[in-house]
């Protein structure tokens, strides 16, 4: 019989012996009501009360012992410990020898006081007949057959003796040897269950179990109460590098990872800290940890414990997943095209430097740098060579940045280098300076050289006080003044910049509001004929009256309105307006209309402005439209096929700001214009500066080689108005001296006037 190292039963089979006790029940009742039948037979025959006292006996009992069978079916057995089970066996035996005394007593009662040899013949027969069921019933118990064979037999060895007859005393001798051979009888039934069935089946299993454990994907391992190996399968040892054909039974765990560690050469450090982790594991901290035994070899342990302090360790191969997610979380850190750490990394790893390298106290830096004019790379050689000069600037500021900095590109061409652990914030900004400095110059990529200068924003912050998103909005700020002012250069954030900033939104909040309750207004500025005599085409210009600050100047707030992305509706409000007002002028008097260079990356601009003269009825030949030279530049293949489209629709085109914006002048031949407004920085000290005199006839005889008109913008005096007139440098004049911008009434006012003789009073008293 399978016993343990004690001597003992395995729990579970301890279990299905005390589960067997109560096990057919129906034998139970035949018992029961055989010796009802009998004993009451004999009450029958004897008439001795005695016997009817034991029926009555034999049906309580009998009764207590199915509600006690009753009560164990509902017990739950799961993980039950070997004294409960104990105290089963015992409840058992005390009904089974309560039923057999019954009929012992009943025997040696027959046999001793009634002397009757009916009830001596029925006592003994069904007492004996129980005898032998009783071996089948409880051969699940030693116990249960010794006592209850005894607790049946004793009884009438007590009678036998008790009647004094030599030859009773004799059949009371030979009584025991018939209790001993039941008990032997019960114990080779069970012997023989176990070996020959229950071992066989055991054994099926286990093979069964074995073949199931060596083809598992996992490796197993089940570890005793002392951490040693009970059951490992071929293929723990297969994922260990021990083999396949290791064994492991018995040996420590510790042992067995020493040796794993030995094999791999995984050094002191390496082996310790796996040890570590697989002893929290099985010390019942986290259910699953990842062991990176080495870059080739990741394995996942699980660990589940068992009732009986055993733990089973699983575990399996996840080295592909591993390096799926590193590869994947490499993909989400860098920058594909740079290699540098991208935003979202370059942020994580800023703020952990910030804290970690540097005491608290210690300046940290962060530096916006914005490749100037890269758009223009890309709109001229391709993006794919923009791509290659953006990595040829990353691989610099790599070699820049060096170890003592971090270096990132954040998105497009603004790039970052964040600056941990220095000692003080001057020699922070003198470095930062001269990594700055360094970002400049000529660059190769693709076989071209391209001059790079980068504008750059900076802050200085303490080391705690360093949160990235802050930071970065600071540094943006301070970019942003560098690319306003100074591009190329590299501004440090000043708290001034932060207040600006509020204050822009808080102007552009009430932008927002101000177009919304339609509180924009139009001006005009007449364009003269350089004699004055005539107004030739009036300039709108949008006017914003702000209820607290007074007017905004249309350089701030339509800058405002392209960051918002609102442009779009001034260009149709003020198109609209122009176009009602012209009509209330004469017929020769065109109106000039702004437009942004946003106006161009919607679709519509070409169907806005044909409705816009389809609703008003002004004719297409009395309007204007003004494109910057920035426009052009911006997209040119697409604004030149708007403005040809336009230009065919009758429609008259004017470069605006002429000579600010990229000086590129090839691009003017192919252009579908009309006009070229010439900057008024060209007219500036006209009278003293006579180079710059120069280049304003230049871009007048430009113009006018080109065969377009040139409008002289922004002349201020009657010395400026001689001058160009002297040297007939303009078509057309706009500027103060003949007149500022005004409401449209009295443009209509002003056309009128007699022979529309221009006076610079008449203008003035207009300014609007
Ligand atoms: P711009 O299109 O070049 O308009 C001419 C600007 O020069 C106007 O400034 C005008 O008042 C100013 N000006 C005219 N004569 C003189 C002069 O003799 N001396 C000086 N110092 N300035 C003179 P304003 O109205 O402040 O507009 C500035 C700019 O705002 C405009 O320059 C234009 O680019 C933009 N803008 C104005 N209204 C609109 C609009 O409705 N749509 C768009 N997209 N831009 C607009
Ligand atoms: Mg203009
Ligand atoms: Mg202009």
């Amino acid at each position: 019989m399978m016993r343990n190292e004690r001597g003992a039963l395995p729990t579970d089979v301890y279990l299905s012996s005390v589960s067997s006790l109560y096990e057919h029940r129906r034998t139970l009742v035949v018992g029961m009501l055989s010796h009802v039948a009998t004993f009451l037979l004999v009450y029958l025959k004897s008439a001795d009360p005695f016997y009817l006292g034991c029926t009555i006996a034999v049906v309580i009992l009998w009764m207590l012992r199915s509600l006690d069978m009753a009560r164990f079916d509902r017990q739950d057995f799961t993980g039950a410990d070997r004294a409960t089970l104990r105290k089963w066996e015992n409840r058992y035996i005390v009904g089974g020898v309560s039923a057999t005394l019954t009929c012992g007593i009943a025997c040696g009662y027959a046999i001793a006081v009634t002397q009757d040899s009916f009830s001596q013949l029925a006592c003994i027969s069904v007492t004996f007949a129980s005898m032998i069921s009783l071996v089948g019933r409880n051969y699940g118990s030693e116990r249960a057959v010794l006592l209850l064979s005894s607790s049946a037999c004793l009884p009438i060895v007590v009678g036998l003796l008790a009647l004094g007859d030599p030859f009773m005393l004799v059949l009371a001798i030979l009584i025991p040897p018939f209790i001993f051979s039941t008990w032997a009888m019960a114990n080779n039934v069970r012997a023989f269950l176990y070996e020959n069935v229950l071992a066989a089946q055991i054994r099926t299993i286990a093979g069964q179990f074995d073949a199931a454990l060596n083809n598992m994907t996992h490796g197993l391992l089940m570890l005793d109460g002392d951490n040693r190996i009970v059951v490992a399968n071929e293929r723990a040892c297969v994922l260990l590098a021990l083999g396949d054909k290791v064994n492991l039974k018995g040996r420590p765990l510790a042992d067995v990872l020493a040796h794993v560690c030995r094999r791999m050469s995984l050094g002191e450090e390496k082996g310790g800290a796996i040890a570590r982790q697989l002893d929290r594991l099985v010390k019942g901290g986290p259910s699953h940890t990842l062991v990176h035994i080495s870059d080739e070899l990741s394995l996942e342990f699980s660990a589940n414990r068992r009732n009986n302090a055993e733990i089973v360790l699983t575990f399996e191969d996840v080295t592909a997943r591993v390096q799926a997610e590193k590869q994947i979380l490499r993909m989400v850190r860098f920058d594909r095209l740079t290699g540098l750490p991208s935003r979202d990394y370059f942020a994580e790893l800023a703020h952990d430097a910030a804290i970690s390298e540097g005491a608290p106290d210690r300046d940290v830096g962060l530096l916006l740098l914005d490749v100037a004019e890269f758009k223009h790379v890309n709109d001229t050689r391709g993006h794919v060579i923009g791509d290659k000069l953006i990595q040829a600037i990353a691989d610099r500021l790599r070699a820049l940045a060096g170890r003592d900095a971090i270096a990132g590109r954040l998105m497009g061409d603004e790039f970052a280098v964040f600056f941990p652990n220095t000692v003080d914030s001057a020699d922070l900004e003198e470095r930062i300076q001269i990594l700055h400095t360094g970002m400049h110059g000529i660059y190769a990529a693709a076989g071209f050289t391209f001059n790079i200068v980068m504008s750059g924003g900076l802050v200085i912050v303490k080391g705690s006080d360093f949160r990235f998103e802050d930071s970065r909005t600071k540094a943006d700020l301070a970019l942003s003044e560098t690319k306003a002012r100074d591009k190329g250069g590299c501004t440090a954030f000043e708290s001034e910049m932060d207040a600006r900033y509020r204050d822009r939104q808080k102007l552009k909040s009430d932008l927002r509001n101000a177009l919304g309750a339609g509180a924009l207004s139009v001006s005009y500025q007449p364009m003269f004929t350089p004699d004055g005599a005539r107004v030739e085409c009036c300039e709108a210009l949008a006017r914003w009256m702000h209820p607290e600050r007074g007017p905004v100047p249309p350089a701030v707030f339509i800058q405002l309105a392209e960051e918002m992305g609102l442009v779009t509706e001034i260009t149709r409000l003020v198109l609209l307006q122009a176009c009602r007002d012209c009509l209330a002028w004469p017929a020769d008097v065109s109106v000039s209309v702004n437009l942004s260079v946003l106006d161009f990356r919607n679709d519509d601009i070409i169907d806005l402005v044909t409705e816009t003269l389809k609703e008003t009825g002004l004719s297409s030949a009395r309007l204007h439209l003004e494109v910057t030279e920035s426009c052009l530049m911006d997209e040119p293949v697409k604004v030149c096929a708007v403005l040809r489209e336009l230009r065919e629709r009758g429609i008259t085109i004017a470069i605006d700001d002429f000579g600010t914006g990229y000086s590129n002048l090839s691009y003017l031949d192919a252009l579908p214009v009309d006009i070229l407004k010439i900057d008024r920085s060209f007219v500036r000290n006209i009278g003293d500066d006579a180079r710059r005199f120069k280049l304003l006839c230049g871009a007048g005889d430009l113009a006018r080689a080109l065969d377009l008109k040139a409008v002289v913008e922004g002349v201020e005096t009657a010395e400026e108005l001689h001058l160009i007139n002297a040297y007939r440098c303009a078509d057309l004049i706009q500027g103060f001296v003949f007149s500022a911008p005004m409401p449209a009434s009295a443009i209509a006012v002003l056309c009128k006037t007699d022979g529309r003789k221009n006076s610079t009073t008449t203008s003035s008293s207009h300014i609007a």
